[in-house]
């Protein structure tokens, strides 16, 4: 398929008079959007505005939702503080102040990703990594701290943002290699951000390259975390380097590693163009398998209906679905979280209309402080509705795949809101976890 050139163009918030003149918004309503986007960043570029988005269907289309700062993300107070000022033409300086006092209150490092995840080697921290389960080490290269465009659910935003001490990254590829060279135990590498796709296929190299050398033979699996193939498909298909983006891809195949593209998709439409068609199609040519995951979202895919259709879309492409995520407890969480056991019903509910190929999607998932929490679901036992959980990952590995009960409770949106079932004071993990934490404290 001859697919035309598209050249980037990006939107900030500066930018949201122009976009939304045409449509019937009301200007309280851009105001607050504007307020909302002085705290969580808007970014979006001209394929997410020109082929994504169905205009005809605002606000609720659910790439608006995922792109666009909604008035409801903030609470209403805070909104409501800032709006004053921006119609007050406040000092910049002022509005800046209060809108990085709103930031800190948005809990940017969940999970104890900062304190409890960053390796240590030769009793030094290791800078931009973070090694949380044995077999796989995250990087966040330096250069890779951006994406084509900013989702309003994102967690990650305080790398977007410039809160210096929120940030978090690798300043050179060199960094990391001692440390994997030194843990033969590690198989997997994750290039994560931000979006690594955002860096030049040059730059991306260098971080690749070296891991195809005779001293990275433990280094099995290659994976990129990327959102580029919803947000901008022409990255592999007419940019500038798309032609060496596919080359470096065949190398890393060539030299009998699994490269695996982990997709982030939230909703079918972003499957839905002939370039989006055509960019993972060009990616699969090389043999990198591609691999989808997103969270379950209020207001952009909490249907079991949207589901279905988008694994169902992701199979039939030949990418293959592999986890349903819960919504993680920072930024705007209060408008997308939705309760566990929604998130399960939906789960439940898509995977029996997807064949046995779609059914590789794993979930919903709480990526949480002691490891990757699956809700198996909900039942009755002697007497006591309960939760049924298992650890797909966890710090300690031994803990994966033993069943573990919670009390029900309808209104829990993430592991910290459950009780442990059948009158127990502490989840079979508790203890040793504390253990865990104690020492990663003692080291870092
Ligand atoms: C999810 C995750 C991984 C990868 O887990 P897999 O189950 O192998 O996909 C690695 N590190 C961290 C910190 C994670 O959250
Ligand atoms: S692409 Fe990923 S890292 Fe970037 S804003 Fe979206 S969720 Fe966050």
């Amino acid at each position: 398929m001859k697919i035309k050139t598209k050249t980037i163009r990006f939107y900030q918030d500066k930018d949201l008079d122009s976009l939304l003149q045409s449509t019937d918004l009301q200007e309280k309503d851009i105001l607050g959007m504007k307020a909302v986007a002085k705290v969580l960043p808007f970014r979006t570029n001209n394929y997410v505005v020109e082929e994504l988005i169905d205009w005809k269907n605002i606000p609720d289309d659910p790439i608006f939702r995922l792109t666009f700062p909604h008035p409801e993300m903030l609470p209403t107070q805070e909104r409501d503080r800032l709006m004053d000022l921006l119609s007050n033409n406040a000092p910049k300086a002022e509005i800046k102040a209060v809108a990085n006092e709103i930031r800190r209150g948005l809990n940017p490092h969940p999970a104890g990703q900062k304190q409890y995840n960053v390796p240590t080697f030769n009793d030094e921290p290791v800078p931009g990594i973070q090694h949380k389960y044995d077999q796989t080490v995250l990087i966040f290269p330096t250069a890779g701290q951006t994406c084509y465009a900013y989702c309003t659910f994102c967690f990650r935003w305080p790398q977007f943002v410039g809160l210096d001490d929120l940030r978090f990254a690798t300043r050179e590829s060199g960094i990391f290699q001692d440390y994997l060279q030194h843990h033969q135990g590690i198989t997997d590498v994750l290039l994560t951000g931000g979006d690594p796709m955002t860096m030049k296929t040059r730059q991306l190299a260098l971080y690749i390259e070296p891991l195809l050398t005779p001293e990275f033979d433990h280094i099995q699996t290659i994976r990129i975390g990327t959102k580029s193939i919803a947000y901008w498909p022409y990255r592999y298909v007419t940019d500038d380097d798309a032609d060496d983006l596919l080359r470096l891809f065949e190398k890393v195949v060539q030299q009998g590693k699994h490269l695996a593209i982990m997709a982030h998709y939230e909703h079918w439409q972003e499957l839905d163009t002939p370039v989006a068609e055509e960019a993972i199609r060009r990616i699969r040519s090389t043999g990198a398998q591609i691999r989808t995951q997103a969270p379950v979202l209020r207001h952009i895919n909490d249907s079991a209906e949207t589901w279905a259709k988008m694994w169902n879309m992701q199979v039939h492409a030949g990418c293959i679905p592999y986890y349903m995520f819960v919504e993680r407890q920072t930024g705007a969480k209060e408008y997308f979280r939705i309760p566990l056991v929604k998130a399960w019903e939906i789960y439940q509910q898509a995977i029996q209309q997807v064949s046995g190929l779609g059914r590789t999607a794993r979930g919903p998932v709480m990526s949480a402080l002691p490891g990757k929490v699956v809700i198996d679901g909900v039942a009755e036992i002697a007497g006591e509705k309960v939760f049924v959980l298992s650890f797909l990952q966890a710090r300690e590995p031994d803990w994966c795949k033993r069943p573990f009960f919670a009390r029900f409770d309808p209104d829990a949106t993430w592991l910290n809101d459950l009780k442990p079932a059948f009158g127990e004071d502490k989840f079979f993990y508790e203890s040793q976890l504390e253990e865990i934490l104690t020492r990663k404290a003692l080291k870092v």
